[in-house]
């Protein structure tokens, strides 16, 4: 078994699927969380068992606080131990910021931002005893820029890159990194809302001409957990096909 575990959150779909691809398919043991879609998450699990990678599923609600320590403990007693978190569970919604009621609010902040620190927070006590580990936030280049009709999601997505570069300051000398990703727009469940009229326009705001992959997010997740990315912290790196420069 490889002595690397990383407990990856909203696995079962899109990005985070192929992060938990990526990462058993490069050698991590990877818990894969999902708070909806067992079914999927149970055929990611068979998938890459088939292909002899070492994984489980944990259902729960990253926005739960018990739920999130009961997460991170599965990893900590299947593995002995967790080395990479991924922060990458997310939603997001549309409304004007009129329409946007307080349980719309809190349902985005709950499951975007505070769904981040429950995470964190018991895995860091974890990191801690280590004396190492990474931490990678999966952000929003609207966290950077913020985006209309999207004020609640934006939001979450700033404190998400808030949190990373404060937590990356108060945990360097304990030997663990914490870096952001702030994607662009990637094709995955979360941009089915969408007309083929409003994708096309926004392709052409975006330099590359192109959508991102999951496979991009994915690469960049292995990158910052490597050693390579050893001097890296504190960082928000984009994968936004030069949408957000
Ligand atoms: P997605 O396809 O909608 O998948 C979302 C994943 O999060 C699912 O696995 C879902 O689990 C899980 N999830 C949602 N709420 C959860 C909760 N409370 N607790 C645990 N898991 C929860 O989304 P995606 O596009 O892959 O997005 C992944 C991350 O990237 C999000 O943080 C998103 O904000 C960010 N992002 C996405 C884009 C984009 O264009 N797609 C751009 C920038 C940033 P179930 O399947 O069980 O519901």
């Amino acid at each position: 078994m490889n002595s690397k575990n990383a407990v990856i959150t909203g696995a079962s779909r899109g990005i985070g699927k192929k992060i938990a691809e990526t990462l058993a398919k490069n050698g991590y043991n990877v818990i894969i969380n999902y708070k909806n879609s067992r079914p999927r998450a149970e055929a990611l699990k068979n998938e890459l068992e088939a292909q002899g990678c070492v994984c489980d599923i944990f259902e729960g609600d990253v926005g739960n606080y018990i739920e999130a320590m009961a997460l991170i403990d599965f990893c900590i007693e299947k593995f002995g131990s967790i080395d990479l978190l991924v922060n990458n569970a997310g939603i997001s919604e549309i409304k004007l910021f009129t329409d946007i009621t307080p349980d719309d609010w809190h349902n985005m902040i709950s499951t975007n931002l505070t769904g981040v620190f429950n995470c964190t927070s018991c895995a860091v006590k974890e990191m801690l005893k280590n004396k190492s580990g990474s931490i990678i936030n999966i952000s929003s280049m609207w966290g950077q820029v913020g985006a209309s009709c999207e004020v609640h999601y934006s939001a979450a997505k700033a404190g998400v890159i808030g949190m990373t570069k404060a937590l990356a300051k108060e945990l360097g000398l304990s030997g663990i990194r914490v870096n952001c990703i702030a994607p662009g727009v990637i094709e995955t469940d979360m941009m089915k809302g969408f007309t083929p009229e409003e994708l096309s326009a926004i392709r052409e705001e975006i330099p590359l001409n192109r959508f991102g992959t999951p496979e991009d997010v994915a690469d960049l997740v292995l990158f910052l957990a490597s050693d390579k990315a050893r001097n890296i912290t504190g960082q928000v790196i984009g994968t936004n096909g030069g949408m957000v420069i």
